[in-house]
C-alpha cells in the first residue's frame, strides 16, 4: 500500500504540479495532439480523442458506410437517412455557405476529387475538366431536412474536409468538460481548442504558424475555451510550373484559392471556425474580414499572397512576427 498512499499525498500537496498527459494520434488523415492536466487526465484525453475518432467514421468521405459516403452514392437518387450529428454539421455548413456567398460550398467534391491534390495522381486539369467539375458544385442543390439528406444531381459530392474536423474538435472539448477537466489543449493541425487556462492559472498562449517560414509562429494570441483554426497553402499542396496549387478551392473558377496564404478564426465554436477559416482564405483580406467582422464572437486574421497581414478589430495579438 505505499504506493498509493505516496500518490494521494503527492495530489493533496498544495501546489504540486503534477505533470500533464499528453498523446497523438492520426485521426481525420491528421496528426492530433492532445495535453491535459488534472487529476484525470488521461482518461479524459483517451475519452476525447476516442470521441473524434466516432466522429470520423460518420463524416469521412473515405469511410463507406459513412453518412457522407451514403449521401454520395445516393446523389441524384434519393434522400438517405443521416445521424442528428450530421444533419448539424451539413446545416452549419449550409450557413456558411449562404453567409460567405458560396466561398465555403459543402459541395466542392467533384472539384477535390478532379484536381486530387493530397492524392496519388495530384495534375492542374483541362479548363473543360474544371467546367465540368463546377456544374456539380452547388451548396443550393444539396437538400438538408427532417434528418434526411439529398444531392440534387447524379455525380454531385459533399466534402466535410473543411469543417468535420471542427465539429470533432468541439466534441472532444465537450467530452474534455465532461470530465471536470479545467487545463487542456488540443491541436488538429492547426484546429486548435484551449479549455480553461494553463495549470498555473495563466491564460493559454496559441501560436499562428508562419505561413512561410516552416516553425515559427506568425502571432500569439491568449485565450481560453475557444477554437482557434488556422487553413493554410502550405498544408497540403503540390508545384508545376513553379506555381504552388493547394487543396482549398476557390467554387466560383475551380482553381485553388489565389487571395491569401493563410487565415485563421477564432470562435468558441471550433465547427464555426473551421468552416469560417475556409471561407476568410477563400474571400481574403477585404470580403473575407467583412464577413468577420459582421459576425457576434467572431475574430480573424489573414495573410494575403504578398504576406500582408489583416487583424479584425476584436483580435488581440501578444506578439506578431511579419
Ligand atoms: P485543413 O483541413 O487542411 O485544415 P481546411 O479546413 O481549409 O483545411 O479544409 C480544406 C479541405 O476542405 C479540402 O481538403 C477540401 O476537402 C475541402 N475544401 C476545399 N475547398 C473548399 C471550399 N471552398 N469550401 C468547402 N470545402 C472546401
Ligand atoms: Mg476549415
Amino acid at each position: 500500500m505505499v504506493l498509493p498512499v505516496t500518490l494521494l499525498a503527492m495530489a493533496l500537496l498544495p501546489g504540486c504540479s503534477r505533470k500533464p498527459f499528453t498523446e497523438s494520434d492520426f485521426i481525420m488523415d491528421t496528426l492530433v495532439r492532445i495535453e491535459v492536466h488534472g487529476p484525470r487526465a488521461e482518461t479524459a484525453a483517451r475519452a476525447a480523442l476516442d470521441e473524434m475518432r466516432r466522429v470520423e467514421s460518420l463524416m469521412s468521405a473515405y469511410v463507406e458506410t459513412s453518412d457522407v459516403s451514403r449521401i454520395n452514392s445516393q446523389a441524384g437518387v434519393a434522400p438517405v437517412t443521416i445521424s442528428p450529428e450530421t444533419s448539424f454539421v451539413l446545416q452549419e455548413a449550409l450557413r456558411i455557405s449562404e453567409a460567405s456567398w458560396g466561398a465555403f460550398d459543402v459541395t466542392v467534391g467533384p472539384l477535390v476529387g478532379l484536381w486530387d491534390i493530397a492524392g496519388e495522381n495530384p495534375r492542374v486539369p483541362s479548363p473543360e475538366e474544371i467546367e465540368d467539375a463546377l456544374e456539380k458544385v452547388n451548396y443550393q442543390r444539396l437538400q438538408v431536412k427532417e434528418g434526411r439528406a439529398f444531392l440534387e444531381a447524379p455525380g454531385m459530392r459533399v466534402d466535410l474536409g473543411a469543417i468535420a474536423k471542427g465539429y470533432a474538435v468541439d466534441r472532444a472539448a465537450q467530452i474534455l468538460l465532461d470530465h471536470g477537466v479545467t487545463s487542456a489543449i488540443l491541436d488538429a493541425g492547426g484546429n486548435v481548442y484551449v479549455v480553461g487556462s494553463r495549470s498555473d492559472g495563466s491564460p493559454w498562449r496559441v501560436g499562428i504558424r508562419h505561413p512561410r517560414r516552416e516553425g515559427e509562429a506568425l502571432a500569439v494570441l491568449e485565450a481560453s475555451d475557444t477554437g482557434v483554426v488556422t487553413s493554410g497553402d502550405y498544408q497540403r499542396y503540390f508545384e508545376s510550373d513553379g506555381v504552388r496549387y493547394h487543396h482549398i478551392f476557390d467554387p466560383r473558377t475551380g482553381y485553388p484559392a489565389r487571395e491569401s496564404a493563410s487565415a485563421t478564426v477564432v470562435s468558441p465554436s471550433s465547427v464555426e471556425a473551421d468552416a469560417l477559416s475556409t471561407a476568410l482564405f477563400v474571400l481574403g483580406p477585404v470580403e473575407g474580414m467583412n464577413l468577420i467582422e459582421s459576425l457576434e464572437g467572431v475574430e480573424g486574421l489573414v495573410v494575403d499572397a504578398a504576406g500582408e497581414i489583416t487583424v479584425s478589430t476584436g483580435l488581440f495579438l501578444t506578439r506578431v512576427n511579419p
